[in-house]
């Protein structure tokens, strides 16, 4: 199979002998923030320049969600099935209820608007994680340049009391994150500064209590950068990087790649039993079946 690059052999066990990397849907500008809806059986994901959220479900392509998006970039769902959902334009992170309502869950910091956020995990707690880097306000294509008045932080928001810590403080551009299966450890990945040679990994960082400690360097992916990553329920952490998708166990050992002919922004599982995963990449999102279960998000 040569998407496959198995870097220990047990990645070759990862892997289905007759599956393939299918294309399923393209012709977007920078595919991101992949999320599957098991109960409505399809995916969505965003095009952020083209200022959309896209649906596509098997066998009936891609339809538009939500236009426009306000340049829409990460999403994940809550406790309750609901959409969550991080704005670059309004820079600000929302939830869609079930009504088709939208309600505004953060957009300042100590009196000061955030600066585009990016990707966003939900807690057991409930608790919303998102990371805010300064890419959407850099420039005009993935949102509005504007002045950027918040360090790049990863905050911890509790949507009932709308009460929100900063919980990680040392990165320069936190980007995509996932928690451990036990959520004692939350995997943040930096891609750096826009237009900077800022060294760029994902570190882990200790989580108890909603209280985050430590951060230490996890993995530093080989080819280009991580940006969104998700687990599998073995606790393997899949990275997107800039030959694909990298598994990573859970000691930081790279295991092997599924490799994509576009640059990788973001993955999520999906399908019937979480056994598909779903890649968004530049223009185009993919689709590979294997022989691994994704963590249920939520
Ligand atoms: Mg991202």
């Amino acid at each position: 199979m040569s998407y496959v690059e198995a870097h220990d052999p047990v990645f070759h066990t990862y892997v289905l002998g007759n599956s393939h990397l299918k294309q399923i849907a393209t012709g977007f500008d920078w595919t991101e923030g992949p999320v599957w809806f098991g109960d409505a059986g399809c995916l969505l994901f965003s095009d952020i320049p083209s200022n959309r959220i896209l649906r596509w479900t098997p066998g009936e392509g891609v339809t538009v969600y939500r236009a426009p998006s306000n340049y829409s970039n990460g999403h994940t769902r809550d406790r309750q099935g609901r959409l969550i959902s991080c704005e670059h334009g309004a820079r600000r992170v929302t939830r869609t209820e079930h009504d088709g309502s939208v309600t505004v869950l953060a957009e300042s910091y100590e009196g000061k608007p955030l600066n585009s956020p990016n990707d966003v995990v939900v807690s057991k707690d409930g608790t919303i994680w998102f990371t805010d880097p300064h890419y959407g306000i850099m420039t005009n294509y993935e949102g509005f340049q504007s002045d950027q008045e918040l360090p790049c932080m990863v905050y911890r928001l509790n949507a009932e009391t709308g009460e929100m810590t900063a919980v990680v403080t040392d990165m320069q551009c936190p980007n995509g994150l996932a928690f451990s299966l036990d959520e004692t450890q939350l995997y943040v990945a930096d891609t750096g500064r826009m237009y900077s040679d800022d060294p760029c990994a994902i570190r882990v960082y200790d989580v108890a209590g909603g209280e985050v400690s430590g951060g230490r360097l996890f993995h530093d992916i080989d080819t280009g950068k991580a940006d969104g990553i998700r687990l599998d329920t073995d606790g393997n952490v899949w990275s997107s990087a800039g030959d694909g998708v990298h598994c990573i166990a859970p000691d930081g050992r790279l295991l092997g790649k599924i490799l994509v002919p576009e640059k990788v922004s973001n993955l999520c599982f999906g399908g019937r039993a979480k056994h598909e995963l779903f890649i968004t990449a530049t223009t185009s999102v993919y689709k590979v079946t294997l022989n691994r279960q994704g963590v249920q998000h939520p």
